[in-house]
């Protein structure tokens, strides 16, 4: 035991008094923290509360169906689910059916995993019209997430912009382009799949306010996007254009990922990756001020930006120049937000709780891991390091934590508890898991998802 465990009041941590922790979400940041709790040299409880009867967050829901390498971070979860100490609790959402206070009086810590459920708005005229999406929309349609289950896309016409230049936008601009049929064998919704089938998208426009030094997607997912049969990927060379501060930017051998980038982007500007019937065509120091349309979206209205700062801190100012850019979709994917949940201080500016290093301000024994500590940054082994730090604090501050024993998920909802309260427990989700699996076999998929909560419940009670 270290110092911290030492100077702990008798008896909480041992096997008669386990440290009980509520675990808030069960995306990659909340399976790190229970990891990081259940390796304590301590006799450690976690329950696990999820909103949904499914775990996995962004796992599930958020990462492409065409990218099944990142989803197998689930089996590493799984594994940690079915450690001694671990309960999951799915089907009950905290601020709804279970409040904070509760939560505090029945634990030792609580902490919050709820990720970033939302995304930013642009704020300009025409957001809203039909045929303006969020990025969280369509990417949680296709995964078969239920909240956007009946979300609908009209891909009958041919141009889409997609606004923002992170990896989700290149997720976007990859699923929009890629023949149906090399979707079809991955877990993709069978709803999303039919749509896609019928697409008749062909010119995929991504937007980017800064240049394409600043773009924050990755080599790997930049370079995919070349290989999709039937598809060109370009960049007008005037496009390329660097400035002085932003050529200092790629000489930094630190900065090697734009680097990279501008590299990739300069061959399609010489070389077109391949002739074609859909394109992907980058756009740099654009900002989108206005979406224009007649009950739809029609043309969007870009102001042409100028880079000011120094180098790593360029930012994009307007020029006053605008030109339009005639579509018929658009998909904003200018990142995710977190949402306020009822009870918990939330910072409304940058869309996290707020926090000291993880420590919730004001909160005592109320912690935060992931995105809705940091902002939606990263990928899903950032949330590893994240959340030992969390924990590390957890640890250190159980000196003066009140030590008496806690009832845990038996004091939220009674003994037999997560049955009778309707909640779905960690067997009831691998029901759903086996069945899921058996109806992707029969079509080829690694598995069919169920994409609504009233489908997921009547499978976890065929107990
Ligand atoms: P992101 O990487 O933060 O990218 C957001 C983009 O939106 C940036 O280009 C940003 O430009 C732009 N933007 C923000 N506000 C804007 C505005 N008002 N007008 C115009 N553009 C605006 O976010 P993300 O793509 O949602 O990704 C979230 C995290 O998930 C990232 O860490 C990402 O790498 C990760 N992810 C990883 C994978 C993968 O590994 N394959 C897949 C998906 C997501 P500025 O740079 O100028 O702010």
């Amino acid at each position: 035991m270290n110092s911290a465990s030492d100077r702990l009041s008798p008896g909480l941590g041992s096997p008669d008094n386990p440290l009980r922790v509520a675990i808030v979400g069960s995306g990659p940041s909340g399976f790190y923290a229970a990891e990081a709790l259940l390796k304590l040299p301590l006799t450690v409880s976690v329950d696990m509360i999820e909103r949904l009867p499914v775990p996995f967050g962004l796992v599930r829901h958020g990462v492409a169906p065409d990218h099944p390498k990142l989803k197998q971070a689930a089996l590493v979860f799984d594994k940690i689910a079915q450690s001694p100490g671990f309960r999951f609790i799915g089907n009950k959402t905290v601020g709804q059916d279970l409040t904070l206070a509760q939560l505090r009086a029945s634990h030792h810590a609580v902490i919050f995993a709820s990720g970033a459920e939302s995304d930013r708005r642009l704020d300009i005229p025409g957001e809203d019209l039909p045929g303006s999406h969020t990025a969280t929309a369509f990417v949680g349609w296709y995964n078969g997430h239920p909240d956007h289950r009946d979300a609908q896309f009209d891909l009958s016409r041919e141009v889409a912009v997609v606004i923002g230049q992170g990896n989700v936008a290149i997720d976007v601009a990859r699923i929009l382009s890629k023949p149906v049929d090399e979707l079809r064998k991955t877990d993709m919704a069978a709803h999303a799949l039919d749509v896609l089938a019928e697409s008749r998208v062909r010119e995929i426009h991504v937007i980017g306010r800064r240049g394409p030094a600043q773009a924050k997607f990755t080599n790997k997912e930049l370079r995919e996007l070349g290989d999709i049969p039937g598809c060109r990927c370009e960049t007008p060379l005037a496009n390329l254009d660097l400035n002085a501060e932003s050529t200092t930017e790629l000489d930094d051998k630190t900065n090697f990922v734009a680097a990279k980038n501008v590299e990739i982007l300069r061959l399609w500007a010489h070389d077109p990756s391949m002739a074609a019937g859909r394109r992907i065509v980058f756009h740099f120091l654009q900002a989108p001020v206005r979406i224009h349309g007649d009950g739809r979206v029609r043309q969007m209205v870009l102001e042409r930006n100028r880079l000011a700062g120094a180098p790593f801190a360029q930012q994009a100012v307007g020029t006053g120049d605008t030109a339009t850019l005639p579509c018929d979709l658009v998909f904003r994917s200018i990142g995710y937000r977190g949402r306020a949940i009822p009870g918990v201080p939330f910072d409304e500016i940058r869309g996290v709780i707020p926090n000291d290093g993880g420590r919730v301000a004001g909160c005592p024994g109320v912690y935060v891991v992931g995105w809705i500590k940091r902002g939606p940054s990263g990928i899903i082994g950032t949330n590893r390091a994240d959340a030992v730090a969390t924990v590390q604090g957890l640890q250190a501050d159980l000196a003066q934590c009140d030590p008496s024993p806690k009832p845990g998920a038996v004091g939220l909802f009674g003994p037999q508890a997560v049955q009778i309260a309707g909640a779905v427990s960690y067997a009831d989700w691998q029901r759903i898991d086996t069945e899921e699996q058996r109806r992707g076999a029969l079509v080829d998929k690694p598995r069919e998802k169920f994409t609504r909560v009233a489908d997921m419940l009547a499978c976890a009670a065929t107990r």
